[in-house]
């Protein structure tokens, strides 16, 4: 019997029944549990806000199962030299493309100006096409070439940018400039390390066409805010949507809440969700069982 302990108490409820169903139609002969003698846990299932931060005792452990797709509060540990799985759920893929379609959208539409419209101002200004705005996805993982096919299904010219060459995206420095020449609309989708963070920063803001919307559900340290806050000031960015922050929740005194031109959702771009996440657990830990390679293995040397 395998021994799976589910070390993200908040998340408990979500997962109770999930998981042992989803293990179960995995053929897994386990029992999940929220509190365990350290020497007898096989996989164990994590969440950075767990009270669990040191791996050393869990000596028989074959891999710690990340229930978040940013893996930045743990990667460092120093204890843990298991196998660290992170997120890759079919759900959590879903909402954040819903959550880049739809703020595209509104960006490219230019919906606030009949939403937010006091003076009733007939303006009949029709927007471009879709064909006609150029988006940039910085980032082409699970997520990031999830939101871009979604978005190339409406039309949208989108360039992808990642660490490594893909068929059809830019890779590289002159690849990141390049992307941002014609960003009209960045959805920044990285993850965060010590090579991606200030990757916005007051040098490659300035590439960006003037009146650029930048979207960032992706990390609060992709962004130098200092430069940001200066390039919304100046006009040089047009609008930012920010999810993610360096702190959450974000100070209530901070700028971004009350600049008319930024837009802050509070990290709700996309959840794990239960139903579907129990299943690409319970798919590792059969891996795991049957001696077959983990799905969504962390570089460590990488830091994703
Ligand atoms: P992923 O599959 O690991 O993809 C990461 C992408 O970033 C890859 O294309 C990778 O390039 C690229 N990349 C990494 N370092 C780079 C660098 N230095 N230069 C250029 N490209 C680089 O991750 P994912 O599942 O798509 O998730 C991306 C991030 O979204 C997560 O790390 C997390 O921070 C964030 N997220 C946010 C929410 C939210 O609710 N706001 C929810 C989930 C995730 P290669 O493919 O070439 O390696």
């Amino acid at each position: 019997m395998t021994t799976v302990l589910f070390a993200a108490p908040a998340l408990w409820a979500e997962y109770e029944t999930e998981l042992p169903k989803a293990l179960a139609e995995a053929g897994v002969a386990a029992h999940v549990v929220t509190m365990a003698d350290p020497a007898e846990v096989d996989y164990i299932v994590y969440a950075p806000s767990s009270p669990l931060q040191d791996f050393a005792p869990y000596v028989r452990t074959k891999a710690v199962l990340s229930l978040w797709a940013g893996v930045e509060r743990i990667v460092n540990n120093p204890t843990l030299t298991q196998p660290l799985c992170r997120m890759v759920d079919p759900g959590l893929t879903e909402g954040m493309v819903e959550w880049v379609v739809g703020h595209t959208l509104r960006h490219h539409l230019g919906m606030d100006r009949h939403i937010v419209n006091p003076g009733h101002i007939w303006d009949p200004t029709c927007p471009p096409l879709a064909r006609e705005r150029p988006v940039t996805v910085l980032g082409m993982g699970a997520l990031g070439s999830a939101c871009a096919a979604a978005l190339r299904g409406l039309n949208f010219p989108v360039t992808g940018w990642s660490r490594t060459p893909k068929p059809g995206c830019l890779h590289g420095e002159a690849g990141l400039r390049q992307a941002l020449a014609t960003a009209q609309i960045l959805v920044l989708l990285l993850p965060k390390t010590p090579q991606t963070e200030n990757i916005l920063n007051a040098e490659t803001l300035a590439l960006l066409p003037h009146g650029a919307v930048v979207l960032n559900p992706g990390r609060g340290a992709l962004i130098d805010d200092a430069a940001l806050l200066a390039a919304l000031e100046s006009g040089h960015v047009g609008h930012a949507t920010l999810d993610v922050f360096r702190v959450e929740p974000l100070p209530s005194d901070h700028p971004y809440w009350s600049h008319p031109r930024v837009t802050v959702t509070p990290h709700i771009a996309a959840d794990t969700r239960a139903h579907s996440a129990a299943r690409v657990i319970a798919e590792n830990i059969r891996r795991g069982e049957a001696g077959e390679p983990f799905l969504h293995l962390v570089d460590r040397v990488r830091g994703y």
